[in-house]
């Protein structure tokens, strides 16, 4: 067998159609990203990937190697020298066996979150890279094959150790489950993949009437729209940082949950929605832009940039206002800063309020802007036994049944 090397090449858009092109290195021995040399000059070919030629015999096999440079680098040099190794190997007489189909975890991530970046799904592409790399870093091996169960439930109890909640590894589980099906592991195989996890489902926390109140009553302008916004529009942190007056049809009363690339805000799950705004709220928003007609964003920082402290502002004005449970390990630390007061925990009342109040579970799905409806159901939650005082005693109980219903059912014994 010819001792033939690797090439790298750059698979480009050309105005003569997709050509392969030889790369170019620069004197610091990094590949010039985009540029081929053409007629014995450097042009630069925008669209393309990298690509890898090696032998198999005579004929040539190409192997994708992405979009980045250095990653295109590093494989080449890796299968240059396995391909140097081969062929040492064949000249002394030593059979070669390889296994092509071999699928590297770190390429095998790489590519999953290069996928969420295709989709747009931004907060998808930030978590799968999170759990790739805390994978890895606890895995340690090279191959998808080599992935046994055991480094699964090692996964599991270094979170742990690292204070994750049950919640949080349960859903890391799954996300690393869908990372590993991606790569072609089974993860359908009782032997090899673990169950998720199990954790307690709570009911999800909301405010009661006389906090909502109270905490409108302790706070200025600004924060007060902060709060109504969580409150009767059920905006997530981000979505709130980030809201314009222009998502805002004051004819027709609908705020508009939108997405902002220029931003770099993007609705999770990419689920645009319309929700209807309370005359009440309307007319704050009106005040309130009357107060502010020159900004851009509802409630950004002076600059009109999104505040991102409006989360520590709110557990500021909840301990200044003496609204603090003072039980909690976030009262009792050094910040004296409550866990109860948190700004999701208005989306949470916004949902259960609207279900309560008799909106179904379809239309509130919609306004929450929920991908799956098993979320918005985990909003329904019973009555407390002072809210279902009237109604059970509305009830009447002696005529509420009709005879049929009462009567026991008679049983013939021989
Ligand atoms: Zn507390």
């Amino acid at each position: 067998m010819a001792n033939r090397k690797v090439t790298l090449y750059w698979f480009c858009k050309t105005p003569q159609g997709w050509r392969r092109k030889a790369i170019v290195l620069g004197s610091n021995n990094r590949i010039r990203h985009t540029h081929v040399i053409e007629n014995g000059v450097e042009v630069s070919y925008p669209t393309g990937r990298y690509e890898l030629c090696r032998y198999e015999g005579t004929k040539p096999v190409y192997i994708d190697a992405g979009t980045h440079p250095s990653e295109a680098l590093a494989l080449w040099r890796k299968e240059s020298s396995l391909s140097v190794a081969k062929n040492e190997a064949v000249r002394a007489g030593a059979k070669v066996v390889t296994d092509e189909k071999r699928v590297e975890i770190r390429r095998a991530a790489n590519l999953y979150i290069q996928d969420c970046e295709y989709r747009r799904a931004l907060e998808a592409m930030g978590q799968a890279k999170l759990v790739t790399e805390e994978f890895m870093l606890v895995c340690r091996k090279t191959y998808i094959d080599e992935i046994v169960k055991e480094d699964i439930y090692r996964f599991h109890r270094a979170l742990r150790d690292r204070g994750c909640g049950d919640r949080t590894v349960a859903n890391k589980h799954l996300r690393l489950k869908s990372f590993l099906h991606s790569a072609g592991f089974d993860t359908k195989s009782a032997a090899l993949w673990p169950p998720a996890p199990k954790y307690s489902k709570t009911l999800p926390e909301v405010y009661s009437p006389e906090q909502v109140t109270a905490i409108l009553a302790a706070a200025d302008p600004y924060m007060r729209l902060v709060i109504e916004l969580g409150l009767k529009l059920g905006l997530r942190d981000q979505e709130m940082a980030h809201a314009e007056w222009q998502d805002i049809d004051w004819t027709h009363s609908v705020y508009r949950v939108r997405n902002k690339p220029q931003m770099a805000f993007m609705v999770k799950d990419c689920e645009e929605r319309d929700i209807p705004i309370s005359s009440d709220l309307l007319s704050s928003l009106r005040q309130a832009r009357v107060r502010h007609p020159e900004t851009k964003l509802i409630v950004g920082t002076k600059k009109d940039t999104p505040n991102r402290k409006l989360l520590r502002t709110l557990k500021r004005l909840a301990k200044a206002a003496g609204l603090n449970c003072t039980q909690c390990d976030g009262c009792k630390g050094n910040l004296g800063e409550c866990e109860q007061w948190y700004l999701h925990k208005l989306r949470a009342t916004y949902a259960t309020t609207l279900l309560r109040n008799g909106v179904d579970l379809r239309t509130v799905q919609a306004y929450m802007g929920h991908a799956d409806i098993a979320t918005t159901a985990t909003y329904l939650r019973p009555a407390s036994t002072k809210e279902a005082l009237s109604k059970v005693d509305a009830i009447d109980w002696c005529g509420g049944l009709s005879k049929l219903e009462t009567e026991p059912a008679t049983v013939t014994v021989n």
